[in-house]
């Protein structure tokens, strides 16, 4: 993964300065990031981008600038099946989309089509504010490889 980042800085930027935060370069290039991935990335795989795109960083600075784009809404964040957290850009409002583990690989996906819509069916008396949907079972890269579980 390689950062340009002069052609999406103003863009990125512009998103964090609009949460009334500081534009950090922390922040810009780890937004950045997760905006491109296309995936949900963990700590480590955020910090080996940030590396290859030559920001300096220390683990402490990398667990605010994730834990402060949580906060704002900028990313959301989605436990593993290995316990791990795995962040990614964006935000839905009201419902989380589902996630899809891969139990092969390991990947996390967002199915950002997919709303849980349990939250209509709930009792009544229960209102619901988040819900989560978690899918586990095998992602098409894994589909048909030989050892699939
Ligand atoms: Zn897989
Ligand atoms: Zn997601």
């Amino acid at each position: 993964m390689t950062l340009s980042l002069e052609t999406v800085a103003n863009n990125t930027a512009s998103r964090i300065v609009s949460r009334g935060g500081r534009a950090t370069r922390t922040r810009v290039a780890v937004l950045d990031i997760l905006s491109r991935a296309g995936r949900p990335l963990s700590h480590d795989e955020v910090g080996a981008a940030l590396d290859s795109g030559a920001v300096e960083h220390d683990r402490v600075t990398l667990y605010r600038t994730l834990d402060w784009l949580v906060t704002h809404e900028l990313a959301h964040r989605v436990a593993g099946t290995d316990r791990v957290w795995r962040f990614n850009a964006g935000v839905d409002e009201g419902h989380g989309h589902a996630h899809f583990h891969c139990a092969r690989c390991g990947t996390v996906f967002c199915l950002e089509a997919l709303q849980p819509t349990i939250a209509a069916t709930l009792p009544q008396g229960f209102r619901c504010k988040r819900a989560e949907l978690s899918f586990h079972g095998t992602c098409p890269n894994c589909v048909g490889s030989p050892s699939e579980p």
